[in-house]
């Protein structure tokens, strides 16, 4: 069956449409700008030439009859007729605790969902938009929702509770709730499979580093820990991300330089990271050009970034006792062979090895480790899509 996959955010759309048999993506694209004045469809079926629509795009609405237009269209479409798409799977950010696994979408779960929004002020009000919009045009095509932290909700009180007075967790669950649950999800059962582990009895560590980063202790197929927290801010330090910080840092700028929580937070998430760390970029394939030339600063930032990776990963040996198989993904786990080979380096004492000429890959599946580490490291691409279409078709 076609599965239509819709990623909603407050002012893009990124959509794939995927044949379940064949796990292929038929097209993808996305809606840029909507809302503004000029917004632009970028659409590209497979095997063929990308198109660029510019138009208005006055809300999501508009935006979906416009992929949905494009998904029909005599020259650049692939379907005949909106009849041959069965089914729509959504991603939404955050399900609280109120959802461990993806669920059919219906009135109750849009409430449920919407009681959520406190908690992704930014995401889940756009993902909502998405599935109502959808709902509109699509009357009567079957909706899943598909959650961030879903995969996470297996973790034990231990790990997701905060040292805090424990009211705040009772008045506002302020936990750890984890996020791109579905890509640990997806990632630790590939690589179960590719480096040959049962996945009910495997000890599995995900490092999903992109511009958003985060890692996950995988133990029996089950998220035991990861690093993201109550809020994506958590962690590891990401492209523009601080990771964890002493919260008291927080007050102690906002007296210096009399700035506001919000004007904190922001810089806390947009101006930190890699990006603050390193005065360049936050994107590696920058950082690695600017060490290249001297950039001290660059390269500090990239030794902040690998030793945090190194130490939770580190944590996570200890959380469950020891590591079957560790997987790299996402754009710098999958692109950057410097970044998993010093990781590794740091590593050594978990008698792992790898092998430096197939570290050297890209974007593809790849055992990086020797036959005799004792460990197995791996590259496995991510992909979100394609398991937001698994999930779908397996609820349906
Ligand atoms: P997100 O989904 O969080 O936006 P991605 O997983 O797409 O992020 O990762 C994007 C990041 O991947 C870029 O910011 C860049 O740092 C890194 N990246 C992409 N390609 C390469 C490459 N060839 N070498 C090193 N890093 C890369």
């Amino acid at each position: 069956m076609k599965v239509l996959v819709i990623n909603c955010g407050s002012s893009s759309l990124k959509y794939q449409l995927i044949d379940s048999e064949t796990e292929k993506a038929l097209a993808v694209g996305i809606c840029e700008r909507i809302g503004q004045e000029v917004s632009h469809l970028k659409h590209t079926p497979a095997g063929g030439e990308k198109i660029v629509i510019e138009t208005s795009m006055k809300n999501h609405e508009v935006a979906i009859q416009m992929v949905l237009d494009a998904l029909t269209d005599a020259n650049h479409g692939v379907i005949k007729s909106l009849d041959e798409i069965s089914a729509v799977g959504h991603r939404v950010v955050h399900g609280g605790e109120k959802f461990a696994s993806s669920t059919i979408i219906t009135e109750e779960v849009v409430n449920a969902i919407e009681e959520c929004n406190d908690l992704a002020p930014l995401h889940n009000p756009a993902n909502l938009i998405g599935i109502r919009a959808c709902a509109n045009l699509m009357k009567g095509v079957p909706m899943v929702a598909v959650f961030d932290t879903a995969f996470h909700q297996t973790m034990p009180p231990k790990a997701y509770l905060y040292g805090l007075p424990h009211e705040y967790y009772d008045h506002y669950k302020i936990r750890k709730y984890g996020f791109h649950g579905t890509s640990h999800s997806y990632v630790s059962k590939q690589a179960a499979t590719f480096t040959g582990l049962d996945i009910e009895n495997s000890k599995i560590i995900v490092c999903h580093l992109g511009n958003g980063a985060s890692i996950s202790a995988v133990l029996n197929g089950k998220s035991i820990d990861t690093s993201m927290g109550f809020t994506p801010l958590a962690g590891l330090v990401m492209g523009t991300r601080s990771g964890d910080i002493d919260p008291s840092i927080i007050d102690f700028i906002a007296k210096k330089e009399n700035k506001s929580i919000d004007q904190i937070m922001n810089l806390l998430n947009k101006e930190s990271g890699v990006q603050g760390m390193s005065e360049v970029s936050s994107d590696f394939r920058d950082i690695n050009a600017a060490i290249i030339e001297g950039n001290q600063k660059a390269l500090i930032a990239f030794d902040v970034f690998v030793y945090r990776v190194a130490k939770y990963i580190g944590g996570y040996v200890a959380a469950m006792n020891g590591v079957d198989t560790i997987a790299f993904t996402a754009g710098v786990g999958e692109n950057d062979s410097k970044v998993r080979d010093e990781v590794c380096e740091y590593l050594g004492y978990l008698g792992i090895t790898i092998d430096k000429e197939k570290n050297l890959v890209r974007g593809q599946e790849m055992m990086l480790s020797t036959p005799d580490s004792k460990v197995k490291v791996c590259v496995m691409p991510t992909n979100e899509e394609l398991a937001i279409a698994r999930e779908t078709v397996a609820l349906l």
